[in-house]
């Protein structure tokens, strides 16, 4: 790795928004952007995914830009891309290695192939190489 971007920290309302979300969009995938700064998540963006795939995602490129703008704006900064896996572990797929476009940011997923127990992993990805984050969950009792 060129980098190494920093472990996440997320607060505990946070991360059941992207639970709620993956739950919401089941059996299709779930997608959004996590913002923060190094690595400390204060902001969740839902993201419609427009391939509407069990196995894939895609956000929509106006939306996509829109946030990249107001994070800008912000001084903030694009910690993590976060998408669900319905049927699949909480690991990237090779399609996911294959399109991670964002070298400087996370990939956090959350898997449902257990429903009642939700799965998350963040890596970072560059090169075809993946490397596995820790995810510190705040606020959590
Ligand atoms: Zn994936």
């Amino acid at each position: 790795m060129e980098k190494i971007l920093p472990d996440l920290e997320i607060p505990e309302d946070l991360l059941s928004r992207l639970i709620e979300h993956a739950r919401q969009k089941y059996p299709l995938e779930s997608c959004g952007i996590l913002v923060g700064k190094n690595g400390k998540i204060t902001r969740v963006y839902s993201m419609e995914n427009i391939e509407k795939s069990s196995s894939s995602y895609l956000m929509a490129p106006e939306e996509q830009l829109r946030v990249f703008r107001k994070i800008e704006e912000e001084g903030l900064e694009l910690s993590a891309i976060y998408h669900s896996h319905p049927h699949s572990p909480a690991f990237p797929s090779q399609r996911d290695v294959d399109y991670a476009f964002y070298p400087d940011s996370l990939i956090l997923i959350i898997s449902l192939m257990d429903q009642k127990v939700p799965q998350i992993g963040a890596f970072q990805i560059e090169n075809g190489k993946i490397e596995k984050k820790v995810v510190k969950i705040m606020g959590k009792k």
